[in-house]
């Protein structure tokens, strides 16, 4: 589960919110049960249960545990906004893959306008989304949902990303295999890339031009056109295989 700071206390520390249903009628957790609890800082606590009652679950702090599960590099993901509740499954199962943030793009192609009324409540529950896959996939960190960039507030954003790429589907019909390669091969611990992913029509022309005159180096991800959903995975996985395996 995962706490804010201000939740710790000495040796103790109060579970809050949806979390206490969670444990106590979900899980049918009980006084003595052990969890794991992680703060804002990605330190993770082994608790002992020691009170459950309706709006907290108290416990107290065993031990502080090293729990290793974070993908060494930070992996940004820049995604064109998707129709219905693609972005939401981009969220949970890129979560799970281990991405550090998500960056919904205002692309040009996106026939999914952003709409700023509604804007706070969509990020709110995206971030939920995401905290429950974090949880789920036993990571340390939930990783955090941007508010919509344009093309150029991206590119502006990204000024002191080690590596920026796009992944292009003209360069996967061009035949273009080793770049993706390459620049893993080169990405180490500690370091920060960006990827950026069209919406279901791809980038436009324009798009890439821009991107790629601030720094993004245009990648191919196979031979295959994948859903505008599935690349974002696909690239998290080959992330994965490069620096985990
Ligand atoms: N029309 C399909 C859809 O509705 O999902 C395919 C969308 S594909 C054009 C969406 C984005 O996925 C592209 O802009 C690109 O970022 C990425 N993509 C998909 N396949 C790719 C490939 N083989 N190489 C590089 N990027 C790819």
């Amino acid at each position: 589960y995962f706490i804010s700071n201000e939740q710790i206390y000495g040796d103790r520390l109060d579970i809050r919110g949806d979390d206490v249903h969670h444990i106590a009628r979900v899980m049918r957790m009980n006084t003595g049960d052990r969890l794991l609890c992680c703060n804002e800082d990605g330190q993770t606590a082994l608790c002992k249960i020691e009170e459950i009652s309706n709006d907290f679950v108290r416990c107290r702090i065993i031990e502080w545990i090293q729990v290793d599960v974070e993908l060494p590099a930070h992996v940004y993901i820049a995604n064109g906004l998707l129709k219905g509740d693609k972005f939401e499954l981009v969220i949970q199962k890129g979560t799970e893959l281990g991405a550090f943030s998500f960056i919904p793009l205002k692309a040009a192609r996106s026939v999914v306008k952003w709409d700023e009324k509604k804007g706070d409540k969509k990020i709110e529950r995206w971030q939920k989304i995401a905290k429950e896959a974090a949880e789920q996939s036993h990571r340390t960190r939930i990783p955090s949902i941007f508010s919509p960039l344009s093309i150029e507030q991206l590119i502006e954003w990204s000024r002191d990303v080690d590596y920026k790429i796009i992944a292009y589907e003209e360069e996967a019909k061009r035949g273009e295999r080793k770049q993706l390669k390459n620049i893993l091969r080169q990405l180490q611990r500690g370091q920060s890339i960006v990827a950026v992913f069209g919406p279901e029509g791809g980038f436009s022309e324009q798009e890439v031009a821009m991107l790629k005159e601030n720094g993004f180096i245009s990648c191919s991800l196979g031979p295959r056109i994948l859903r505008a959903e599935t690349a974002p995975l696909y690239f998290l996985s080959a992330v994965s295989y490069e620096l985990e395996f």
